[in-house]
């Protein structure tokens, strides 16, 4: 699948199909794309996770043992459905708490009210997935169910345990604290995620009200310190008003302090309607920024292809500059 391929289907990020195809279904607990029905197309070795939508303007059929993708009757991609393991294929992604108490402007999970699992819980998943044999890493988020404190010291906890177990690569997206990246760091975790959504400040200020971003910044600055390169990212959102402009400065400014950035197109989802305007980014714009951060990925000696954990080598939901765009 050609990178201008994964980026129109990313763009749509729906696909009209018999569910019942799916032998394998996942609905995702956390993010903007929480609560859809949504499965793993494979092409090529080329991955992105669609949601199946009856309204969606591609229409996915079997034929011949092969998943057909077409748009207005023609053929744009052809691949296979993928198992996930936990949340994504390979890898045990545990989402510790599906609750929110922050309240940004375009993520449902506050109004979701999920569950929060407990470490047996957890530990009981993550040593199911291990029995498998292709747990190949393992991820951990979470929302912040009461404090961003309380959710860093339950990943420290997890990440402890899972560590005296596992020889697996283990990656930690949390809300940072003053001593978040030390203590994970500590307790085992490879690879940090700090999510800034948007780079665009008045954005920011706007739509993530209970979050700081230089705070965030400055977390993710220690995190390269205390990580190394190429083992921090953050979740960039893509579609959320910023200009090209804007984009690719925070783009820029990320990669500048040796973070790499993951851009995620945005979705509107129904629980946010009217609190956000998202305009999904059309596939010749993903292509446009993806091609601007692997410029400034190269230029600063990043890469997204040697991460071990979470969404740089699942690839499911973004454009990975280094795996989907040949040199
Ligand atoms: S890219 Fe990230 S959010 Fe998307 S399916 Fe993969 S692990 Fe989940």
């Amino acid at each position: 699948m050609k990178p201008e391929t994964k980026a129109q289907l990313i763009s749509v990020g729906s696909v009209n199909m018999d569910p019942a195809l799916i032998h394998w279904l996942t609905i995702p607990t956390a993010g903007p794309g929480a609560g859809n029905i949504a499965f793993f197309f494979n092409s090529g070795g080329h991955r992105v996770r669609l949601a199946v939508k009856k309204e969606s303007p591609l229409e996915a059929k079997m034929e011949d043992g092969e998943l057909v993708i077409r748009r207005d009757g023609v053929e744009i991609a052809r691949g296979s459905i993928e198992e996930e393991l936990i949340h994504c294929p390979d890898q045990a992604f545990i989402t510790m708490c599906e609750k929110c108490v922050f309240d940004c402007k375009f993520c449902p999970v506050p109004k979701l009210g999920g569950k929060v699992k407990s470490m047996d819980q957890m530990l009981t998943m993550i040593a199911d997935a291990n029995e498998t044999g292709s747990m190949k890493a393992i991820s951990i988020t979470s929302g912040v169910e009461t404090s961003a404190e309380k959710e860093v010291e339950r990943a420290e906890e997890l990440v402890r345990r899972l560590k005296e177990k596992y020889d697996v690569p283990i990656g930690v997206s949390v809300y940072p604290t003053e001593d978040s990246t030390l203590r994970l760091k500590a307790a085992g975790a490879d690879e940090l995620k700090y999510n800034v959504e948007t780079m665009d400040r008045k954005l920011h200020a706007e739509l993530c009200p209970d979050q700081d971003l230089e705070f965030l910044l400055d977390a993710l600055r220690e995190g390269v310190k205390v990580f190394g390169k190429n083992k921090v990212c953050s979740n960039f959102i893509i579609g959320l008003g910023e200009t090209d402009e804007s984009a690719e400065k925070g783009i820029e400014e990320l990669v500048s302090i040796g973070v790499v950035p993951i851009l995620r197109a945005a979705a509107q989802h129904p629980l946010r309607k009217g609190e956000v305007t998202v305009e999904r980014p059309t596939a010749e714009r993903l292509m446009h920024l993806n091609l601007f951060l692997k410029e400034k990925l190269d230029e600063y000696g990043l890469r997204a292809d040697t991460f071990d954990t979470m969404c740089l080598p699942c690839t499911g939901c973004d454009i990975n500059p280094h795996l989907d765009i040949e040199d």
